[in-house]
């Protein structure tokens, strides 16, 4: 079961590689949760719509399959985490990325006398991910940049896995099912709740 924090707010790292189907499933999560989905690479690809500050600043580290600097990324959730809807609890879907973010994110919980309720990690054969995220056409995924990006998540990204594991929030979840199979698997993993 994973017992709410201090309210009824549930606070929910959606952790997976890309093309593991997680902002999928963090849109259905949150909704049946009645928690915001709070997706930083949507953000970051709204900002570089929108052509803001922040979207000319990440656009090519994003084209490139890169990480966004840990320090513009805590300011980026940081803000979002402060926002009214956010207090109700939270599905984050691509935040944490790093061993820093995560602390970042533990900080900023920390100081709202908050706390992450589960991290539930989304696990697909490698084999399966490439073709998915081929899948989706979006201008961000040509077969080298998807490569690129799941270096980046099993460099930077996987080691969140142990961290979580250690802390005893994480929860692993079967990706390769269909979606319906998936957010099944992802409400049981929260005890039902979801
Ligand atoms: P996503 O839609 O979550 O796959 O994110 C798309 C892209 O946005 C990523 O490949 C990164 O370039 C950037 N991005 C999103 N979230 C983060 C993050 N937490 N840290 C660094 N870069 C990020």
């Amino acid at each position: 079961m994973v017992a709410a924090s201090s309210s009824s707010a549930l606070r929910i790292v959606l952790l997976g590689p890309p093309g593991s189907g997680k902002g999928t499933q963090a849109g259905t999560v949150a909704e049946s949760l009645g928690v915001s989905a709070i997706s930083t690479g949507e953000m970051l690809r709204e900002a570089v719509a929108a052509g803001s500050p922040l979207g000319l600043r990440v656009n090519e580290i994003m084209a490139a399959g890169e990480l966004v600097d840990d320090e513009t990324m805590a300011d980026v959730v940081r803000e979002r985490l402060a926002a009214e809807d956010a207090q109700k609890g939270f599905v984050l879907d691509g935040y944490p990325r790093t061993l820093s973010q995560a602390a970042t994110l533990q900080e900023i919980l920390d100081r709202s006398g908050k706390r992450l309720d589960a991290v539930v990690q989304i696990d697909v054969p490698e084999s399966e991910l490439v073709n998915r995220v081929l899948g989706r056409h979006r201008a961000d995924d040509t077969e080298e940049v998807i490569r690129q990006r799941l270096a980046v998540y099993h460099e930077q990204t996987e080691p969140l896995i142990a961290f979580y594991r250690e802390g005893s929030l994480l929860r692993d979840v079967d990706g390769h099912q269909s979606i319906e199979e998936v957010a099944k698997s992802i409400r049981d993993a929260l005890g039902g709740e979801g």
